[in-house]
């Protein structure tokens, strides 16, 4: 049995309790060592195997994990936030079909979520954005053409970039040639919910001079709309006295 898990996005504590117990429960471990937090590894049992998948290809990840249930052996193939967001967990999947080997998935808590934590930010605001559009500049991996950020920018809804901290010029260009103004705020977050997290606010015109100024290119999401300012929004209407619900009778002021 393979577990996939998602280890959250950084702090050791943002992990499910599920995802704990499937890794105190581990014969084998397979972690992504680019952003997962090695605290989580100090909970496996002894004589876990641990393998840094960083150093893998998807050949040698699979194979660790077949030879692990050839002696009945449980597997946890631990990734970073949650695994369902750029986390090349699907081709994994479709070779364990191809083996007969079982799987299921526990998800994480992704890196947006934390940076929405680190923000204390609400990104869907009544009167501002009732959507998050999460993607990616094209970096060494397409993105398919109907997908740009132009695109997506003509909605002025809140924006989450990831894999894109590196390519700030290209990606502010894309961002106001879509639709975004110049001062629209945005937010750099980085290493949301590590010790050395940092919060950047910006506007879109700004993003790349302080990413610059503050050396950051990678590990980041930039987030984009004017939720990160949350000015001028909408009380909601579920909490309002005169609006009625399933649980609660609206009273109309006179
Ligand atoms: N599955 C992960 C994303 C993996 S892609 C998730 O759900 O979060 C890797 C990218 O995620 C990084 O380049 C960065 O853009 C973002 N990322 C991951 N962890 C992060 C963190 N703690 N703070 C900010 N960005 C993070």
């Amino acid at each position: 049995m393979v577990h996939f898990v998602g280890a959250g996005p950084g702090a050791a504590d943002l992990i499910t309790v599920r995802g704990q117990r499937f890794l105190k429960e581990a014969d084998v471990v397979i972690y992504a060592g680019s952003l997962v937090n090695l605290e989580l590894l100090e909970s496996v049992k002894k004589g876990c195997k641990v393998f840094n998948s960083a150093h893998m290809t998807l050949e040698e990840v699979t194979e660790v994990m077949e030879n692990a249930e050839k002696e009945g052996h449980v597997t946890v193939r631990l990734h970073t936030g949650d695994p369902s967001l750029y986390g090349a967990v699907r081709e994994q999947m479709d070779i364990l079909d191809e083996k007969g080997i079982a799987y299921d998935s526990c998800p994480g808590v992704s890196s947006f979520c934390g940076a929405a934590a680190a923000l204390n930010l609400e990104y869907t605001l009544p009167g501002i954005s009732q959507s998050v559009i999460i993607t990616r500049t094209e970096g060494r991996t397409a993105v398919p053409e109907r997908e740009c950020v132009q695109a997506f920018a003509a909605h002025g809804a809140t924006m989450i970039l990831f894999l894109s901290a590196g390519l700030l010029h290209k990606l502010t260009g894309q961002l106001l040639s879509g639709g975004y103004k110049e001062d629209t705020p945005a937010a750099i977050v980085y290493k949301a919910t590590w010790p050395e997290e940092e919060v950047h606010l910006c506007t879109v015109a700004t993003l790349e001079a302080v990413a610059k100024e503050n050396r950051i290119s990678k590990t980041a999401l930039i987030i984009v709309g004017d939720a990160v300012l949350h000015n001028n929004y909408e009380r909601s209407k579920l909490y309002h006295p005169e609006f009625t619900t399933g649980f609660r009778k609206g009273v109309k002021k006179l």
